[in-house]
């Protein structure tokens, strides 16, 4: 029996997280050290002095290697939460962003008088932006679309765990190919990072998500002209998209959806001011 507890051993791989200058070390050794040992937030409070076993410090320490090889905290445990929901991630999945966020408050507030709308989640990946909203609209239904077979069979499974199959179907297809609309929302976290950039991404980023959720292709807005060109023709009259944004792309974006004859009604900032999410609507007859 080991003699290390849960809060001594976060605290020491906090020191050391940090000495090697990981950008959120004690955030990442506190939830590397309740994945490892199945302790909540509540219970790394309450119990500080509970002791580790040997096969948790076993664990801890693989974890701590793989983290300090640049594998990102979501991707060691497997999973990662979104909207205060627990995600399963995979290899095949891009790992939910905060940002996005963002996307689902957006399309919340586009919903506030629609109590049972058809929502439609294109690349939808762990399933994060759809199961959010199904979660916050218990008469909403969904479909969650991806060229991934094995990130839909993600998806599928944690709309399972977040009891939300009954109300989420899973689509494999080219974005809007195939479906039946119409839907009243359309949301979008598509891969917007130009070809040449993805070179100089965070090594958490560069080497653990999927490129097929990154690549947006020479200038970046690949997924959007797609986008642009498909949503029109399964949104409803009344209905709206709402679509990530990369850094800076916000007016080409704007300018590709005015093209398709959408009306872009704004661009919502995320928590660092950067415009996250465009809210686009059909133009009114
Ligand atoms: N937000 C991700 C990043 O900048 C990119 C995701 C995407 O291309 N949709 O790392």
């Amino acid at each position: 029996m080991t003699l290390a507890t849960r809060d001594h051993a976060m605290r020491m791989l906090g020191v050391r997280l940090r000495a090697a200058g990981l950008a959120s070390p004690e955030l990442d050794a506190r939830l590397l050290v309740m994945g490892v040992t199945g302790a909540s937030d509540i219970e790394m409070l309450r119990e500080p002095g509970t002791r580790m076993s040997d096969a948790e410090e076993a664990h801890l320490a693989e974890c701590e290697r793989r983290r300090l090889a640049g594998e990102p905290v979501s991707r060691i445990l497997g999973r990662r939460e979104f909207w205060g929901l627990s995600f399963a991630v995979t290899p095949a999945t891009l790992d939910p962003r905060p940002d996005s966020e963002t996307l689902v408050e957006a399309a919340l507030e586009l919903l506030r008088d629609h109590p049972s709308p058809r929502i439609l989640d294109l690349g939808t990946g762990t399933g994060c932006l759809l199961l959010a909203l199904l979660h916050e609209l218990p008469q909403a239904q969904g479909t969650g679309v991806d060229v991934s077979p094995e990130a839909l069979s993600v998806a599928a499974s944690n709309a399972a765990q977040l009891g939300l199959s009954a109300r989420a179907e899973f689509h494999l297809g080219n974005w809007t190919e195939g479906l039946d609309g119409p839907f009243d929302l359309v949301i979008s976290n598509p891969p917007y990072i130009r070809h040449g950039d993805l070179g100089t991404l965070e090594r958490e980023v560069r080497e653990h998500d999927p490129m097929l959720a990154l690549d947006g292709g020479e200038d970046g807005l690949a997924a959007y002209r797609a986008l642009a060109l498909s949503i029109p023709g399964i949104l409803t009259q009344s209905g709206h998209a709402v679509i990530e944004l990369g850094m800076g792309q916000a007016d080409e974006v704007r300018s590709l959806f005015e093209s398709a004859e959408m009306c872009v009604l704004r661009a919502v900032p995320d928590l660092a001011g950067v415009p996250r999410a465009l809210v686009a609507g059909r133009p009114r007859r």
